[in-house]
């Protein structure tokens, strides 16, 4: 452990961050993850170009992705840190949809972090305003038997805030009208995987939709899968593991 410590205060030091808040190893992590899901979103084709962000919930605030700065180029002291009330420090200005990540932290204490993207099947739905119906199992464990779409509002403003607040009520994603998606999990693995597992139910949904109406689960069915998946008295690690196996 010690070792460890050692070699991110070294690599802290070697890049210079006198931005990070703290400083401690913790943060430095953090920083770096955020940076490392955003290179994998882009990579597996989730998302394009620096249309997605990425927040942390950490301390009494949480760190988020710079404005318009391509991933490749991030450091960790390139992540911004912000307060609950919207003051920030860094050297860059936080991503324009800074206003969501903070409200759905502020409005959702069980999610640690907040991924925001355009991925292609996620986005044609939210066109149509389409939400997802009970299609397939893995609904469940989205928290219920829909994905919700927050009506359109332009990006950036507290009014798309507000509706992907409401969409996410009980919910670990939403799909944005016109825009993407977002999820949000109890780490920022959890909300990757979450993501991936959205786009694959939004492209399973368009192709069942070329064949004609699919027909739906029910919400009980749905809510005995949620069951399963709780598992009476595991613990949490278990039900993180359960829940990641939950397809196989
Ligand atoms: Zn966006």
């Amino acid at each position: 452990m010690t070792a460890i410590l050692a070699t991110c205060d070294e690599r802290a030091d070697r890049l210079g961050n006198r931005e990070l808040v703290g400083s401690d190893a913790t943060e430095l992590k953090k920083r770096e993850s955020i940076i490392a899901h955003c290179l994998a979103m882009n990579r597996s084709g989730l998302n394009q170009g620096t249309s997605g962000n990425i927040s942390i919930r950490h301390g009494d605030g949480l760190l988020v992705t710079p404005a318009s700065r391509p991933y490749d180029s991030l450091t960790p002291h390139d992540i911004v840190y912000m307060d609950m009330d919207g003051s920030h420090r860094g050297r860059w200005e936080p991503s324009s949809e800074w206003r969501f990540h903070r409200d759905i932290l502020a409005a959702r204490p069980d999610a640690e972090a907040v991924l925001h993207a355009h991925p292609t099947y996620c986005t044609i739905l939210s066109i149509h305003g389409m939400e997802i119906p009970p299609i397939h199992y893995m609904l469940a464990v989205f928290g219920g038997p829909n994905i919700r779409v927050a009506p359109y509002a332009i990006y950036g403003s507290q009014d798309l805030s507000d509706v992907a607040v409401a969409a996410l009520r009980d919910r670990q994603a939403c799909l944005l009208e016109h825009h993407g998606m977002i999820a949000i999990g109890s780490s920022i693995g959890q909300a990757y995987w979450l993501a991936w597992e959205l786009e694959t139910l939004a492209r399973q949904y368009h192709g069942a939709l070329q064949l004609g109406e699919p027909p739906l689960l029910t919400e009980q069915q749905i809510q005995d899968v949620a069951d399963k998946i709780a598992g009476y008295g595991l613990s949490d690690d278990k039900k993180e593991k359960s829940i990641h196996h939950a397809d196989t």
